[in-house]
């Protein structure tokens, strides 16, 4: 397979969203949000060996995996996906079979979504390096901002923490259909999506709110994990939100329990504690050595 079939390949795969004017196979790629929306972009990286490990998964469900971590910032700010875009290198060994399951895995998840692959670059490289820019719309003013919280609001997270234990739930559904219910109800006052680990994700929020937090036990902990590792485990990818103490949050959506974990406090920006104990904002963190 050479370059010009590969991009046939992936351009039929594109074709039929009618918020792409124009993709696969020109200069850019033409999109058209609809009126009275705003552009959410992201961007996530996708390396093997600092993100996933080779053999740890099948290609398809670690395409999934890629594609669906990008989403999750989508569904964080309530927004709709549009389409993706893939850069990738590639060494030799995943050139081929892997590399199409790969870009299967991203089109299944991208597909439930509404997202099209709409563009990218392909190259070669000794390491396996994928840039997955995902936008998204969402109604111009009302996107989920991590700055809202405000002293009083309830905290809440959806669904379980430390899932996600080594090998287990390679694919995951991001929240999109939490996200634009928060938005649409007018329910969050800030939000994101836990990547890093709660503790950590959590003083962001509310660093950037300029509010501190006090969390409450019990947390909604997966079966079998410690308190410890839910706070500080990378990858859950739920929705971490505040709510106005006026508003009343239902105790599922779509299945998926929404538990309140905790209150907006004054304070130092971006404190949290745990039944009254401070919390150090430890998590993932790829600097740290
Ligand atoms: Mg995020």
């Amino acid at each position: 397979m050479n370059e010009r079939e590969w991009i046939r390949r992936l351009r039929t795969r594109a074709a039929g969203a009618d918020h792409l004017v124009l993709g696969i196979g020109d200069d850019c790629a033409v999109l058209r949000p609809p009126a009275g929306t705003e552009l959410l972009v992201t961007t996530d990286l996708f390396i093997e060996g600092t993100h996933f490990r080779r053999r740890s998964a099948p290609p398809r469900a670690l395409g999934w995996r890629a594609l669906a971590r990008a989403l999750s910032d989508v569904a964080a700010m309530g927004g709709t996906p549009l389409a993706y875009f893939v850069s990738i290198a590639v060494p030799e060994w995943a050139w081929g079979p892997w590399l199409k399951d790969f870009y299967k895995g991203m089109a299944e998840s991208g597909s439930r979504t509404g997202a099209v692959l709409a563009g990218g670059d392909t190259t070669r490289a000794r390491t396996l390096t994928a840039d997955l820019i995902v936008l998204g719309h969402a109604p111009a003013g009302r996107a989920l901002r991590r700055d809202g919280a405000k002293t009083g609001d309830a905290i809440y997270v959806s669904g379980e923490l430390g899932v996600e234990a080594p090998g287990k739930r390679i694919r995951f559904e991001p929240r999109l259909a939490l996200g634009r219910y928060l938005l649409e109800n007018r329910l969050a006052s800030a939000c994101m999506d836990v990547s890093d680990g709660l503790a950590m994700d959590l003083s962001r929020l509310c660093e950037e709110s300029g509010v501190a937090a006090a969390l409450a036990s019990p947390l909604p902990l997966a079966q079998g994990v410690a308190v410890e590792r839910a706070l500080t485990h990378g990858e859950d990818y739920e929705l971490l939100f505040t709510v106005p103490s006026r508003q009343r949050v239902p105790a599922t959506f779509n299945g998926v329990p929404l538990t309140r974990v905790g209150t907006i406090v004054a304070g130092k920006a971006g404190r949290v504690t745990l039944d009254a104990k401070p919390l150090a904002a430890r998590g993932w963190d790829p600097f740290k050595v």
